[in-house]
């Protein structure tokens, strides 16, 4: 595997990270870099900056140079890569086989999401298959309130005498 088995390319969220070999499970496959600050100075940062990476207590990664191409990788639900951390540094490294071409995604994790992302604008293939199926079972094809309640007073244990 080369030193960088990846290229950054448009994706359904803008940019995003692809493989250009097949990556190996458990594989390290980028490091994120950036600048580190402290947390105090990350909060006086202006906006909404979204490249920021927890390190501990003390200390916040910045991301956002251009130079971080980790910064392109994509969040997913249900990723195939993982960010970790190693004496201080963050890196990503796949959870299973990548195959060339795949979309390399990882999960920013919940606080991330609930801020920037949000369950109804994910455009993750888990987000956007979730939201497939909910829009088939469609209102008008539901059975009415009523017949919805008998239902629910028959499925219950007590009831399954009468
Ligand atoms: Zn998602």
């Amino acid at each position: 595997m080369s030193a960088r088995p990846f290229r950054i390319g448009r994706s359904t969220t803008g940019l995003g990270m692809f493989a250009t070999e097949r990556i190996p499970k458990n594989t390290r496959i980028f490091e994120y870099t950036g600048r580190i600050i402290t947390n105090e100075a990350a909060d006086r940062l202006p906006g909404k900056p979204r490249y920021l990476y927890d390190l501990n207590k003390k200390f916040t990664l910045d991301g956002s140079p251009r130079s971080n191409l980790g910064r392109y990788a994509n969040h997913s639900c249900r990723p195939n890569a993982v960010d970790y951390t190693y004496r201080g540094r963050v890196y990503v490294k796949s959870l299973r086989a990548i195959d060339p071409g795949e979309e390399i995604t990882y999960d920013y994790g919940k606080i991330y999401f609930n801020a920037f992302i949000g369950k109804e604008n994910c455009l993750c293939v888990k987000c956007v298959a979730r939201r497939e199926k909910e829009a088939g079972s469609s209102p008008k094809l539901a059975a009415p309130a009523s017949v919805r309640a008998e239902k629910r007073r028959v499925a219950r244990p007590e009831n399954t005498a009468t």
